[in-house]
């Protein structure tokens, strides 16, 4: 009788055990899939900051592009002898002035035109070509 009720209290511990252990299996597969969870989002993190510092690059290369241009638009007194669109030469009589929209170099009467532009508060010169294509532009905006 003793016996019988030891070997029934050993059968219920095996059966316990056997369930622990269960859970245990159960928990290591969940512990596996956080790791390979884990390991996922760190390569996703990895290709972002890839990607990150591949469009700072960009970004920097862009900035670098619209300096050049820039600087490139502004054309140089020095380079300019005719008016752009006229071809008079300049002198002391007829001087040069920029456009303040395509940066060439014109005589008065060619670029006897103010304009408001997105750079400027107030209205800057600008020359005949220039003034008439940011006219139709504005005009068209309107309507
Ligand atoms: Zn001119
Ligand atoms: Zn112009």
């Amino acid at each position: 009788m003793k016996d019988r009720e030891s070997l029934a209290q050993f059968q219920r511990q095996i059966a316990e055990l056997q369930k622990k252990e269960d859970e245990y299996e159960v928990l290591k597969g969940a512990h596996i899939q956080l790791i390979s969870t884990v390991e996922n989002q760190e390569r996703t993190l990895e290709e972002l900051g890839a990607h990150l510092s591949e469009s700072k690059l960009k970004m920097a290369d862009l900035r670098d592009v619209s300096k050049s241009l820039r600087d490139a638009q502004w054309a140089p007194d020095k380079e300019a002898s005719h008016c752009r669109l006229c071809e008079k030469e300049f002198s002391i009589s007829r001087r040069r002035h920029h456009c303040r929209h395509c940066g060439n170099i014109f005589c008065h009467s060619c670029s006897d035109n103010t304009m408001p532009l997105p750079s400027s508060a107030r209205p800057v010169r600008v020359c005949d070509t220039c003034h008439t294509q940011l006219l139709q532009r504005y005009s068209n905006s309107e309507n």
